[in-house]
C-alpha cells in the first residue's frame, strides 16, 4: 500500500478558480480588464495572497508525478506518434478546465502515462540521467522566484551563487586563477560559445596583419579551420555553420581503434592545412564521446594546438562528471591545458534539463562576446564593477539553473554525485564482460565510460549472420523493443554499420536488469529472424 496520498484526496477545492467573481469593477477600467478580473485571473498570480493556493497546487502536481513513479513498471508504454498527436489535438485550448486536479487528470492521458521515464532501470538509451531530488527542490525554487541571471538587478545573490559554482568547477578542472565561465542551456550551446570566442580570438590575430587590419569580420572567416575527431559531437559542425564558417570548415581527424583522436593524424592534418595557407582556429577534443565514452589524449592534442597557436577546447559534456568521481577522476587530468571546457551538469551530475556550463581559462576572453546595451548592461555598470552576467553570455534572459547544482552540492555533496557516476561506469564494465562472452552479440569496443556499442549477430546454422542482414535486423530490434515499452535502447552506426547502444547512468540499475534487456534483445532478434524465414 502506498503511503502517498491519492491525487483526488489531495484535491483542494478552489472556489476562485471556476467561479465568476462578484467583484465590483473599479470605475474607468476598460471592458477587457474587467472580464479578466471577473474570471479571477489574479488568483493565479504567485504572490503572498495566493500562497496557500500555490502550495496546494504545486503539491497536487508533485503528487501526480510521485504517484506515477510508484505505479510505473517500465520506461515507456510504446505509444506511437499518431495516437499521441490525436490525443493532444483533441484538447480544446480555448476552454480551460475547472481546476488543477482536472488539468492533471487530463495530463495523465496527454503526457504522464506515456512519457519516457529515465529513472527506470530499463531505460538505457541516451545520455539522460535519473535526476537527484535536491536538484528538484532547486528547480521548484528557481522557477518560483524566477530570477533572471542576465543582470545583477534581476538576480542579486543568484549571480553570486552562479559565479561561485563556476569558480568551483574551474578549480576542479584545474583551469587556473584567471578562469571564468557561464552557465548555459546545454553542451551544444557551450560548444557554440567556445567556438564563437575561439573564432573572434583568431580573427583578432589575423587583423594584426597590417593588410588585414581594416577588414570586416566576414572577410576574415574564409581560411579558418576547426580540427576535431570523427567521433566528436555534431554540435561542432553545427557551430561552425552558425558562426559563418560553413560545415566544411571542420576538418575531421581519424581516431585510433579505441575511438580516441589520433594525435599523429591531427599533426598531419594541421600541417597540411597550414601548408595550404589555412588558419588552424581551434582543436576540439572530446572527454567522453557520445557513443564510446572515449577521452581523447588531451595532453598530446593540447601540445599540437599550442604549437599552431590554435584554441584548445575540450568538450566534456559527457565526461564532465569525472571531476567529482572518486575512482576515474584522473581521466580528466588534461583539462588543466584547455582554453575552454564544456560540462553538462544535466548528464553526469544527475541534474534536470537544463544545466550546462562553459569554462574558460582566461576570463578576459569572454570579452569577445560582450555587448553593452544602454537599457540593460551599460558599459558604465561594468566599469563600476556591477556584475552583469549577460556580459559573458549569448543568452539574455537566463534561468538560474545553477541553484540546482548548488542545492545538490549542499545536500548530497560532490562525492555522492561522483559515486553515482562511478557506479554507472562500473556497471558498464560488467555489462561489457557479459556481452563479450555472449556469442550472439558483437561488442564494437570495450566500454570506456558508461556506454556500450554492440549488435546482435548470432550464428545461424553454423554461419555468422551476414553483416547486411545484421544491418537490417538491429534497427528492427531496437524499434520493436521501443514499441513494447519494456526497455529503451539507442542505436548508432560504426563504420557505416548499424549497432545498438546502451548508455548507463542509473546507479540503481543492476547487472540483472541489463541482462534482462539483453535477453529481450536476443528474443526479439530471434523472433524477427524467424518471421523473416517463415515469411
Ligand atoms: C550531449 C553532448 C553534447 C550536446 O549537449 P546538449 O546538452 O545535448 O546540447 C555535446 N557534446 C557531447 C560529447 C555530448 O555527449
Amino acid at each position: 500500500m502506498s503511503l502517498m496520498p491519492r491525487l483526488d484526496e489531495l484535491h483542494v477545492h478552489d472556489p476562485h478558480n471556476s467561479e465568476v467573481h462578484a467583484k465590483q469593477d473599479p470605475p474607468g477600467q476598460d471592458f477587457g480588464s474587467r472580464v479578466e478580473l471577473a474570471l479571477g485571473a489574479t488568483n493565479h498570480l504567485f504572490n503572498a495572497r495566493n500562497s496557500p493556493r500555490y502550495v496546494a497546487q504545486v503539491l497536487q502536481g508533485v503528487t501526480a508525478v510521485a504517484t506515477k513513479l510508484e505505479r510505473t513498471t517500465r520506461p515507456f508504454t510504446g505509444v506511437g506518434p499518431s495516437e499521441m498527436k490525436a490525443r493532444v489535438g483533441a484538447v480544446d485550448l480555448d476552454t480551460p478546465l475547472p481546476d488543477t486536479a482536472a488539468a492533471l487528470q487530463e495530463l495523465e492521458t496527454v503526457y504522464l502515462r506515456d512519457a519516457i521515464y529515465f529513472h527506470d532501470a530499463k531505460y538505457a538509451a541516451h545520455l539522460n540521467c535519473p535526476v537527484v531530488i535536491p536538484a528538484l527542490v532547486g528547480e521548484a525554487i528557481l522557477s518560483a522566484v524566477n530570477s533572471s541571471l542576465d543582470t545583477w538587478d534581476q538576480s542579486a545573490g543568484a549571480t553570486m551563487i552562479e559565479r561561485r559554482l563556476i569558480d568551483w568547477a574551474a578549480e576542479r578542472l584545474h583551469l587556473g586563477d584567471n578562469a571564468d565561465g557561464i552557465f548555459t542551456s546545454g553542451g551544444s550551446q557551450s560548444n557554440l560559445q567556445a567556438l564563437l570566442i575561439a573564432r573572434n580570438h583568431a580573427v583578432a590575430g589575423l587583423r594584426r596583419e597590417p593588410a588585414q587590419s581594416g577588414l570586416r569580420l566576414p572577410a576574415l572567416l574564409d581560411t579558418l579551420r576547426i580540427f576535431t575527431s570523427e567521433d566528436s559531437h555534431f554540435s561542432i559542425q553545427k557551430s561552425a555553420s552558425m558562426l559563418g564558417l560553413g560545415f566544411d570548415a571542420v576538418i575531421t581527424v581519424p581516431c585510433t581503434p579505441d575511438h580516441r583522436m589520433d594525435p599523429a593524424a591531427l599533426a598531419e592534418a594541421m600541417a597540411s592545412a597550414r601548408d595550404a595557407g589555412l588558419t588552424p582556429m581551434a582543436v576540439v577534443a572530446t572527454a567522453g564521446t557520445t557513443d564510446f565514452g572515449a577521452v581523447d589524449p588531451l595532453a598530446e592534442l593540447a601540445a599540437l594546438a599550442r604549437a599552431y597557436r590554435a584554441w584548445f577546447h575540450i568538450d566534456a559534456a559527457y565526461g564532465g562528471g569525472l571531476m567529482v568521481s572518486g575512482r576515474y577522476r584522473h581521466l580528466l587530468d588534461g583539462t588543466r591545458l584547455a582554453d575552454s571546457v564544456t560540462v553538462d551538469f544535466h548528464k553526469t551530475f544527475f541534474q534536470p534539463v537544463s544545466s550546462s556550463a562553459l569554462l574558460v581559462r582566461e576570463s578576459a576572453m569572454l570579452r569577445h562576446i560582450t555587448y553593452y546595451a544602454d537599457y540593460l548592461n551599460p558599459e558604465s555598470a561594468a566599469l563600476a564593477d556591477i556584475p552583469n552576467q549577460v556580459d559573458k553570455s549569448i543568452q539574455t534572459t537566463r534561468r538560474f539553473d545553477a541553484l540546482k547544482l548548488w542545492l545538490t552540492l549542499r545536500i548530497m555533496g560532490a562525492d555522492a554525485i561522483g559515486a553515482l557516476f562511478d557506479e554507472a561506469i562500473d556497471l558498464a564494465a560488467r555489462v561489457g564482460s557479459l556481452l563479450a562472452a555472449d556469442d550472439d552479440f558483437e561488442l564494437a569496443a570495450a566500454p570506456q565510460l558508461s556506454t556500450l556499442v554492440f549488435r546482435y549477430r548470432p550464428v545461424v546454422d553454423g554461419v555468422r549472420l551476414p553483416e547486411d542482414t545484421a544491418d537490417v535486423l538491429n534497427p528492427a530490434i531496437r524499434a520493436a523493443v521501443f514499441a513494447s515499452g519494456e526497455a529503451v535502447v539507442a542505436g548508432t552506426k560504426v563504420g557505416g554499420r548499424h549497432y545498438l547502444k546502451f548508455t548507463l547512468l542509473n546507479a540503481e540499475a543492476t547487472l540483472e536488469d541489463i541482462a534482462e534487456i539483453i535477453g529481450l534483445l536476443r528474443r526479439t532478434g530471434a523472433d524477427l529472424l524467424q518471421s523473416e524465414v517463415s515469411a
